[in-house]
């Protein structure tokens, strides 16, 4: 049992879409037919799609068996569905998979998708959270009503670099300047967005990466990012370019450096989820094999004397939480046009015990054409930790049971109506529809909303 895996109050069921190529073309991105692009077979995660021949129930319903036969509580289940760009799947494909996971989850076959969506919301297993993968060129009004339909809560998209150069050079096939549109409009609508960001790239440099790492907290200011420095792959069009000496993968000690020095620069609302990925070492030709970068880049760290203040390395973990001690805090940036507001419960020693991520939307805010969201200020994500526990149990001092979310939510709706909001709209995932209608929200076309009077 690898009790990490809870320890943020939710448990994380990885699914993976049939193999199906992908419109683009990056150099990096390493080709297998058997599997959606940029998938190996044997990477963790990957081989239990391949196991059930990608079938979504069969997935979700295997993973949900051995998590419970290890005695993890499954009642708060996050479904992360990975696979190449999930937009470029037909949408009836989407619709399926969606509602087969769904089925999986409430142990019973609906109808259709609606039919499903509300089986959930009183399931044993909720869905707490719906992640999918796609790109940044890939992001448009309709694109976004039609993952709200889907119940799609959280979006996982490539940034890469914020050089158009080195994009180019990469084939990625997209601007920085559309990736700050489709992060902005992702915003808008209240997903929370994790950005993929790839140092070591063709055409870069150490010294370039650490400036281009800057560039992430100008604007476009994910909530979670995954550092994934480029591995070299036989099956990738990149392994050409360094046969022909054109490509040098950076040592281990420069990775390490690379990351020791960018992580304490990283704001306190966002979460950084991997800094390397998960590719069995035997793929990787040549440069950093160890996927212990994170442990090697906070010995450097304390090494050097500094730390990093990611949500990640602030997180309660299993830490009982006396909530008279914890401090609110109210961190306020901007982004995409809108005036986010980091709202923490804190310790005295610093570490997270919730969170509330609250937008509000200005007048530069793309327009979503979303009927819910006007005039709204946008919840974009509560988040409380503790041990995952099964409804009904009990442990002394978990953050997640002991009103932290209710206390969160009340702050933003004193904050909504400071600023002179008349709505107050959240992004609700199907399984926690119920919470929120329970504390005066009522059903909007695809999110839940409050008037505020
Ligand atoms: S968009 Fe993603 S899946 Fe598609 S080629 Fe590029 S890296 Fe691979």
């Amino acid at each position: 049992m690898k009790p990490v895996r809870t320890l943020s109050g939710v448990t994380t069921v990885t699914v993976l879409t049939k193999p199906y190529p992908c419109p683009a073309q990056c150099i990096f991105c390493p080709d297998d037919a058997r599997m959606p692009k940029s998938y190996l077979p044997d990477e963790p995660g990957a081989m239990r799609a391949v196991e059930h021949d990608f079938d979504p129930f069969d997935q979700v319903y295997s993973r949900l068996e051995s998590l419970e036969a290890v005695g993890h509580p499954t009642d708060k289940v996050e479904l992360l569905i990975l696979g190449g760009t999930w937009s470029a799947y037909r949408r009836d494909y989407q619709e399926w998979f969606v509602r087969r996971c769904l089925d999986a989850l409430n142990g019973k076959t609906a109808g259709s998708l609606l039919e499903a969506h509300s089986l959930n919301e009183t399931a044993m297993h909720r869905n707490v959270g719906l992640v999918i993968e796609t790109r940044p060129d890939e992001i448009t009004p309709k694109e976004i009503a039609w993952l709200r339909q889907l119940g799609v809560t959280k979006l996982q998209m490539g940034a890469q670099s914020l050089n158009d150069r080195i994009l180019a050079l990469n084939q990625r096939g997209h601007t920085v300047a559309e990736t700050g549109r489709a992060v902005a409009l992702l915003r808008a609508a209240g997903f929370k967005i994790v950005l993929h960001w790839m140092p070591n790239l063709l055409g870069a440099t150490p010294d370039s990466d650490r400036m281009d790492f800057k560039r992430l907290w100008e604007d476009l200011c994910p909530d979670e990012i995954k550092i994934y420095p480029c591995q070299l792959l036989e099956n990738a069009p990149l392994y050409a370019f360094w046969q022909r000496g054109e490509y040098q993968p950076y040592s281990q000690e420069q990775l390490v450096s690379l990351l020791a020095d960018i992580k304490p620069g990283i704001p306190r609302y966002c979460r950084v989820n991997r800094v390397i990925r998960d590719i069995p070492s035997t793929h990787v030709v040549a440069g950093n094999k160890r996927t212990s970068l994170r442990q090697d880049a906070q010995a450097e760290m304390t090494r050097r004397g500094s730390h990093c203040e990611c949500i990640r390395c602030r997180e309660v973990r299993g830490s009982s939480v006396v909530n008279s001690d914890l401090i609110l805090q109210d961190q306020v940036y901007t982004a995409g046009g809108a005036e986010e507001h980091f709202l923490s419960f804190t310790t005295p020693d610093d570490k997270i015990a919730g969170f509330i991520r609250l937008s509000l939307p200005g007048k530069n805010s793309p327009h979503t054409g979303l009927k819910d969201l006007e005039a709204a200020a946008i919840i974009r994500e509560v988040h409380v930790y503790g041990q995952s526990l099964a409804v009904g149990q009990d442990a002394n001092g978990a953050a997640q049971h002991s009103g932290l979310g209710t206390r969160l939510l009340e702050e933003a709706d004193a904050i909504t109506r400071k600023y002179g909001f008349k709505r107050l709209v959240v992004i609700s995932a199907i399984g926690t529809r119920r919470y929120y209608l329970e504390r005066g929200f009522k059903r909007g076309e695809t999110y839940l909303i409050k008037i505020l009077t």
